[in-house]
């Protein structure tokens, strides 16, 4: 088991970067992730919700240390360095996850939070330990990959579930809106990641899906819960 002695240690020496850096260093990633190229300020400070000013600044002080490669003009991207430490942050904070979870009894909306504390905790060992005591886990408690050792991802072959048509089958496996109160709504409904969905029908009026769960309960979801939603489909 974890001893609490040797996790406070290790956020001793917790110096290697800052939490603010690491935080740009996620957003960073999760933005180029979601544009598919470089960056601009403007979207950063959006995203951090933080002045652009304040962003222009550090940006220059990460240019510096080479997390970053910065072009006035052109804005900036992840140079490799920069992505290794980004999928580093990513995969302990979605460990954690996992660890809540599993271990600690928290409900997937409760983890977020929590895991954004812990994923700043730097040291590998820790995290690679933490890695083989939930058995090499793929996925967080959201569905959402995790990356291995060597910062690998799993391929994901998830689709919306607005994108598919009545009578098809599937796996309820992620979804794309992480907020709390998402969360909260598909337990009241009781959907749950791994769950088997087939869809019903489809209301052509307002595109609301009926569902039929595995308890043979027929439920009835908004567009905006079947866009929040990730299944696959062969599985
Ligand atoms: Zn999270």
């Amino acid at each position: 088991m974890f001893c609490l002695s040797y996790l406070v240690s290790c956020l001793k020496r917790n110096s290697m970067h800052s939490f603010t850096e690491e935080n740009y260093l996620k957003a960073i990633y999760k933005l180029e992730e979601k544009t598919g190229g470089r960056v601009n300020n403007t979207d950063l400070a959006k995203a951090l919700a933080i002045h652009s000013a304040t962003v222009t600044d550090m940006l220059k002080k990460m240019s510096e240390r080479k997390w970053i490669l910065y072009e006035k003009s052109k804005g900036f991207k992840l140079t490799g360095k920069g992505r290794k430490s980004a999928v580093g942050i990513i995969r302990r904070h979605r460990l954690w996850e996992v660890f809540l979870v599993s271990k600690l009894e928290f409900g997937w909306d409760e983890v977020h939070e929590i895991a954004e504390q812990l994923e700043h905790v730097q040291s590998e060992d820790l995290i690679n330990r933490l890695d083989s005591f939930l058995g090499y886990p793929k996925a967080d408690p959201h569905g959402d990959p995790i990356p291995d050792e060597n910062g690998e991802f799993m391929k994901s072959e998830a689709v919306l579930l607005s994108k598919l048509k009545a009578g098809s089958k599937a796996r309820f496996a992620g979804i794309t809106d992480h907020s709390t109160a998402f969360l909260s709504y598909l337990d009241k409904i009781g959907l749950a990641l791994g769950d088997t969905i087939k869809i019903g029908s489809i209301e052509e009026f307002d595109q609301s899906y009926i569902l039929q769960l595995k308890s043979k309960k027929e439920i009835i979801v908004s567009s905006r819960v079947t866009n929040g939603i990730l299944v696959v489909i062969n599985y």
